[in-house]
């Protein structure tokens, strides 16, 4: 049997790095991971709780009550995100826990309470995850690291439609405003910031379509699963 490797995908905000890593995933029968789902669920248990993003002791607390599992949504082909219990899948895309993420996943101790989840689902290795750390330090040695870029207004612009579904009151404004935002605390914050791993793939997909970036991603996996495997 093949043996499987880690995919690592990272890149800015809404640039289309878990609808490629969800099909990824699909087409090589390994399990993904939406590591973004996991500080959004976070962000989501702090706000109802009222929990202070500055008092280590109450954010130690709140970790500490906090029980995320994901499980398979056969209606929309991926998997849901479970806070202690409760599918919070549809809540957590909502503006109010977007516009405070990134703050709470600045927090140090709340990433080494995701990090070390992500790497625990990763030991048997066969995972695409993405997020914004997978290639510099959740896994630094995965054998694959893809590195997604777009245009910001084309970030935002894709964004926009897909909560205008939803939440028709939305504005384009709020949504690059939101997209800036935090692109910029993900990017200067003190514990493992975004950035591009040295040795990952890049893949700007400005101006191609979600076919030619999955072919473009699928070459790349297949390659490096057959160096893995001689
Ligand atoms: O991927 P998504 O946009 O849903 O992630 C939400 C937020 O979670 C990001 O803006 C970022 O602040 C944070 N995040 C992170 N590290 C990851 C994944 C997401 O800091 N690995």
């Amino acid at each position: 049997m093949s043996k499987k490797i880690i995919i690592a995908i990272d890149g800015f905000s809404s640039c289309g790095k878990s609808t490629l890593a969800k099909a990824l995933a699909a087409k090589l029968e390994y399990v993904f991971v939406d590591t973004g789902a996991m500080y959004r669920a976070i962000a989501l248990y702090f706000l109802r709780n009222n929990i202070s993003f500055t008092n280590e002791l109450s954010i130690a607390a709140g970790l500490s009550k906090i029980t995320l599992h994901f499980e398979y949504n056969p209606s929309t082909f991926k998997s849901d995100i479970y806070l202690n219990g409760e599918n919070v899948e549809a809540e957590i895309r909502e503006m109010q826990v977007s516009s405070k993420v990134s703050e709470v996943a600045a927090i140090a101790a709340v990433r080494d309470f995701a990090v070390a989840q992500q790497q625990a689902m990763g030991a048997q290795k066969g995972i695409v995850m993405d997020g914004r750390d997978i290639g510099t330090v959740v896994f630094p040695n995965a054998e694959l690291k893809i590195f997604v870029t777009a245009k910001p207004e084309i970030r935002a612009n894709r964004r926009f439609l897909e909560l205008k579904a939803t939440d028709p009151t939305i504005t384009m404004e709020a949504v690059a405003e939101n997209l800036q935002h935090r692109d910029h605390i993900d990017t200067t914050r003190a514990h493992s910031p975004l950035k591009q791993a040295s040795d990952a793939l890049v893949l700007d997909n400005s101006e191609i379509d979600r076919a030619t970036q999955f072919e473009i991603a699928l070459n790349w996996a297949n390659e490096r699963i057959e160096k893995h495997n001689r």
